[in-house]
C-alpha cells in the first residue's frame, strides 16, 4: 500500500501553511479584538469568519455521521475537486483515472491543473466495470473518479465494484455522493475507517437546496481533511454561508419532507414520461433527476426551450445519444413538462 506520503506531491507534504489571526487566537474568552485590522464597526459582517467553520462542523457531524475532525468544507463541491488535484497531482506526470459519463468538473479541474484525465466508459446499463478501470490505471495514477448516484445517468453504482476498486488500488479513491440523499444505499461516507485513501463529497446543494450559498463538503480521513485545510484559502467560508448553513441544519424537518415529496413525484413522474409516444426509455435512478432516451432529443429540447421549459440536452454525451436529463421539480412543473410532452408533433 502506498502511503498519504507517497500519494501527496512534495511541495505540499513539506507546505507551512498561511497562518491567519483567527488561527493564532482561538480561545472565546476574549473580547477584544486587536488582532485582524478589521474595522471595529459594523458587526458581525466586520470579522473575520472561522477559518475551519467549527459551528458548522459540530452541527453536521451528528447529521452525516462522521466526526467533525474528519469533515472539510468548501466553497461548493469544485472547491473540494480542485484542492483534490492540486494536493496530489503532479501537473503534466500524474494522471487520474474516471467513470464516463459522469459529471464534467472532474475532467474541467484536471485540464485546468494540466492533468491527464482518463475517462473509461461505463457498460451500456451504465454500471460499473471494476476491472476495466483498474486496467486503464499505472504507476502514476493517482486518483480514481467515482460518483454514486451518478450523474447524468443516475443510477447507484455497484458497492462491489466500488469496494473492489478501493482494496486494489493504490491511490486516492473519490466517491462523489453529491445525490446519496435520493438513494436507500448505504452512503460509503459511514465506512471510511475500512479505506484511508477514500474521500467522499456531500453538497449542501441538492437535497439541502441551498446551491446559492456555494457550499460543498468532504469527508476523509483526519491526515487528508488536514491536508486540504493546509492548502485551502485561509477564509474559503464566507460568513453569510456558515450562518444560512446553520439555519438549515436546524431545520431537518423541512428537509425530510422535501425528500419524501420529490421521491413521491419520482415515483409518478417516471412512469408517466416513459409512456410519451416520443420517450424510448427512462433509466433507472437514485436521485432527484432522470435520464430518459427519446426518439429525437435536440428537436424535443428546442420545443421544450421555446415553451419555457428547460432540460438539460445530453445527447452529445458519451453512452447518452438522443437522452434528456431532467430533473424532479413540483408536481406543477412536473405536469407542465407532461402536458407539453404531450402535445409534442
Ligand atoms: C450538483 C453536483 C455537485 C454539487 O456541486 P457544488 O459545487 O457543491 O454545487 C457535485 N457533484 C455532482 C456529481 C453534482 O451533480
Amino acid at each position: 500500500m502506498k502511503t498519504l506520503q507517497d500519494l501527496t506531491r512534495p511541495n505540499i507534504w513539506n507546505l507551512t501553511p498561511y497562518s491567519c489571526a483567527r488561527d493564532e487566537f482561538k480561545g472565546r474568552a476574549a473580547s477584544v479584538f486587536l488582532d485582524a485590522n478589521e474595522n471595529p464597526y459594523h458587526a458581525p459582517l466586520n470579522r473575520y469568519p472561522d477559518p475551519l467553520q467549527e459551528e458548522v462542523k459540530a452541527k453536521l457531524s451528528p447529521i452525516k455521521g462522521v466526526p467533525a475532525s474528519q469533515i472539510f468544507l468548501g466553497n461548493g463541491s469544485d472547491e473540494a475537486i480542485d484542492l483534490i488535484y492540486r494536493i496530489f497531482c503532479e501537473p503534466r506526470q500524474d494522471n487520474v483515472v474516471a467513470i464516463a459519463p459522469t459529471y464534467g468538473m472532474y475532467g474541467v479541474c484536471a485540464d485546468i491543473n494540466d492533468v491527464e484525465y482518463r475517462p473509461v466508459l461505463l457498460n451500456e446499463d451504465f454500471s460499473l466495470d471494476a476491472d476495466r478501470l483498474l486496467a486503464a490505471t499505472d504507476d502514476h495514477t493517482k486518483v480514481i473518479w467515482l460518483c454514486s448516484p451518478n450523474n447524468p445517468s443516475g443510477n447507484s453504482l455497484d458497492r462491489k465494484a466500488i469496494e473492489k476498486i478501493l482494496k486494489e488500488f493504490q491511490g486516492i479513491v473519490v466517491v462523489d455522493e453529491a445525490y446519496s440523499d435520493f438513494s436507500a444505499a448505504r452512503p460509503f461516507r459511514l465506512d471510511l475507517d475500512h479505506f484511508p485513501h477514500l474521500i467522499v463529497l456531500n453538497t449542501f446543494s441538492k437535497l439541502w437546496a441551498s446551491a446559492a450559498i456555494r457550499l460543498g463538503i468532504a469527508f476523509a480521513s483526519e491526515e487528508i481533511i488536514a491536508l486540504f485545510n493546509k492548502v485551502k484559502y485561509p477564509y474559503n467560508v464566507n460568513q453569510l454561508t456558515q450562518l444560512q448553513a446553520l439555519q438549515v441544519l436546524d431545520d431537518l424537518q423541512h428537509i425530510n419532507l422535501w425528500r419524501s415529496t420529490i421521491l413521491n413525484e419520482r415515483a409518478h413522474l417516471l412512469p408517466a414520461f416513459a409512456e410519451l409516444p416520443i420517450c424510448r426509455a427512462v433509466f433507472p435512478t437514485d436521485a432527484n433527476f432522470f435520464l430518459a432516451r427519446m426518439t429525437d432529443a435536440n428537436a424535443i429540447y428546442h420545443y421544450l426551450v421555446d415553451r419555457g421549459i428547460i432540460v438539460r440536452n445530453r445527447s452529445r454525451v458519451q453512452l447518452c445519444g438522443n437522452c434528456l436529463r431532467i430533473t424532479i421539480g413540483t408536481p406543477q412543473e412536473n405536469n407542465a413538462l407532461l402536458g407539453a410532452l404531450r402535445q409534442y408533433k
